[in-house]
């Protein structure tokens, strides 16, 4: 049995960013099912990467390499082509590789195992099961990886930025995007993405709309889209009829907690993901998580932070050097969807809060009050919307007992 002061399951931003940072004083494992490092941002070669880290617009590729380099430099034993299938209480992590069963005994753990795409299945779009669905990243994948076109005559379903990215992706390529259609009355990607990859390239975005069936028995014929109302229940006789060979889902993703769940690590059913303080740690000592496995991040920039602070409170974990202070509970307030961390130390000065709103709100007041409604820190945006994840820095001048986060107009 292999024995390591920390093991990062993982080798996306997230984990590359922890086992770089716990290496630092600590003996590093990093596994991960794939046969190269950098999880998703591999296949990203749009640019729009690192702006905050490098103050420049890089590729996925460009930004991973980066942190690729650095851990080929340090002493961590990076194991690609490992699947994790089991993390005991006790930190025994059992994985399957190319050479067999593997058996590590981490004294920490970082969880960095990221997020997948949501499939037609969770939306339950009904029809036929003919070629041609994909989902936004397979079928990124397929063009930029394998070089594969999936198809000519595109439906994009989603308008989030994977959805907004790819509807772009396949114009360059030359397929005919007919058009990206969303449920929300509102898009779900960055405003930058909205205007470089669709109004950039004229394809039309139709709000407020959803695919309610789909067409083919083979190949995908066509898609019935129809307009829906308040509820997002489906207007009857708006039914549209579209001729298209391909229905592109990008519909969302979840983190991938299955193994967080079978160790018994409390997930947030907000996020999806496991309930973190501000080192990182979830509720049970010793495991810590990090990137899209804990929520789903709009920049990598941010994933990148987490998983550095998950590896250096990791190490000091492993190294016994990490005090188990009291954690404060951050609440959910007024007009406020999530927020990670939900909880931090007491023991802190510098927080920093994500969180999205449940609403557009122009002129908006970002607030956190003290458990006597006294605000000890606020800040306003010109506007704030669902689609766009806002962080906040605070300091901490004392102990204040639980935190509310609100905002308002
Ligand atoms: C299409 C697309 C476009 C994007 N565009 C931008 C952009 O323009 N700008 C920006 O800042 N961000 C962008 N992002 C977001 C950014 O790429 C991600 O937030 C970030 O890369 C996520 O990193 P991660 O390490 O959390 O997860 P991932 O990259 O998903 O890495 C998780 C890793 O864990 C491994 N793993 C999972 N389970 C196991 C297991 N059981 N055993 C072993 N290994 C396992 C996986 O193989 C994977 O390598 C984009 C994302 C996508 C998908």
């Amino acid at each position: 049995m292999l024995e390591v002061d920390v093991a990062v399951i993982g080798g996306g931003a997230a984990g590359l960013a922890a086992a770089i940072k716990a290496a630092e004083n600590s003996k590093v494992i990093l596994l991960d099912r794939n046969d190269e490092l950098g999880g998703v941002l591999p296949q990203c070669i749009h640019d729009g990467f690192g702006n905050f880290i490098f103050k420049k617009m890089l590729t996925g590729p460009e930004y991973t390499q980066f942190f690729i380099d650095k851990i080929e430099d340090l002493p961590v034993d990076v194991k690609l082509e490992t699947t994790v299938i089991d993390i005991k209480k006790d930190k025994r992590i059992i994985a399957i590789s190319r050479e067999g069963l593997l058996e590590i005994q981490a004294k920490a753990v970082v969880l960095a195992m990221g997020c997948r795409e949501r499939t037609r299945n969770q939306i339950l779009i009904p029809g036929y099961r003919p070629a041609g669905i994909y989902t936004a990243g397979t079928a990124q994948r397929l063009i930029n990886i394998d070089g594969i076109l999936p198809g000519r005559r595109v439906v994009i379903l989603g308008s989030g930025d994977i959805g907004l990215i790819m509807a772009r992706r396949f114009k360059l390529e030359g397929a005919e995007v007919i058009g990206v259609y969303e449920i929300q009355s509102s898009p779900n990607g960055l405003p930058r993405n909205i205007v470089q990859c669709l109004e950039d390239y004229n394809i039309p975005l139709h709000l407020s709309h959803t695919v309610v069936n789909i067409h083919g028995l083979k190949r995908v014929e066509g898609v019935t889209v129809a307009k829906v109302d308040g509820n997002l229940q489906p207007i009857k006789g708006t039914e549209q009829f579209i001729p298209c060979d391909t229905l592109i889902l990008a519909v969302g993703l979840i983190p991938e907690n299955e193994l967080s769940k079978e160790i018994g690590i409390p997930i947030d059913t907000v996020t999806g993901g496991p309930f973190v303080d501000n080192y990182m740690e979830t509720m049970i000592p010793g495991f810590f998580a990090c990137g899209n496995v804990v929520q789903v991040y709009d920049l990598v920039d941010d994933v990148t932070l987490t998983g550095e602070i998950a590896g250096r409170y990791a190490s000091f974990y492993a190294k016994g050097i990490l005090n188990q202070t009291r954690r404060i509970p951050v609440f959910r307030g007024r007009g406020i969807d999530r927020v990670v961390p939900q909880f931090i130390r007491e023991d802190s000065k510098d927080v920093t809060l994500y969180l999205r709103v449940k609403n557009i709100i122009r002129d908006a007041k970002i607030y956190v009050r003290d458990p006597n409604d006294n605000i000890i820190y606020e800040t306003k945006r010109r506007i704030v919307k669902p689609a766009v994840m806002e962080k906040i820095r605070f300091t901490l001048k004392g102990f204040y007992g639980n935190l509310t986060v609100g905002v308002e107009r």
